[in-house]
């Protein structure tokens, strides 16, 4: 997907302004990295993503702005059993889960209805389990 420049500098420094934060270009490179993309990423998944084109980056930097990213609201962990990675925090959905190739593909849950007299719901996670659609094909 391609980024828009601007679009994205803007989203950074007023995210930056809101959070606290200095804006560094450490932190410029984690935050583009879940802008605008409903992307699944454990640190390892960032790292090779970042590794690319900034090799001087390290491990322990990445670690620790997701863990603001985090604390600031604009990833949240995937709520999804056994998994350790980050998503960006937009609306609430489910995911579902390859049992073969471990990909996550996201889950419209908005049509689910609670029964009426559980009210005071606060949190949902969903979890799908099974095959995903390119593995399914491999099998056939
Ligand atoms: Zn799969
Ligand atoms: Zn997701």
């Amino acid at each position: 997907m391609k980024i828009e420049e601007d679009s994205l500098e803007a989203a950074f420094g007023a995210f930056c302004k809101k959070a606290g934060f200095r804006k560094t270009m450490p932190r410029k490179i984690v935050y583009r990295l879940f802008y605008g993309a409903c992307r699944h990423l454990s640190v390892d998944d960032a790292m090779s993503i970042i590794s690319k084109r900034n090799p001087e980056l390290r491990e322990e930097s990445v670690y620790r702005i997701l863990k603001d990213f985090e604390k600031a609201g604009y990833i949240r962990k995937v709520e999804v059993p056994g998994v350790r990675k980050y998503e960006y925090a937009s609306e609430k959905h489910g995911h579902f889960l390859c049992s073969k190739c471990g990909k996550i593909i996201d889950v419209d849950i908005s049509g689910i209805t609670v029964p009426s007299a559980l009210v005071d719901v606060s949190d949902v996670s969903i979890t799908f389990n099974g095959i995903c659609p390119s593995c399914a094909k491999r099998k056939r």
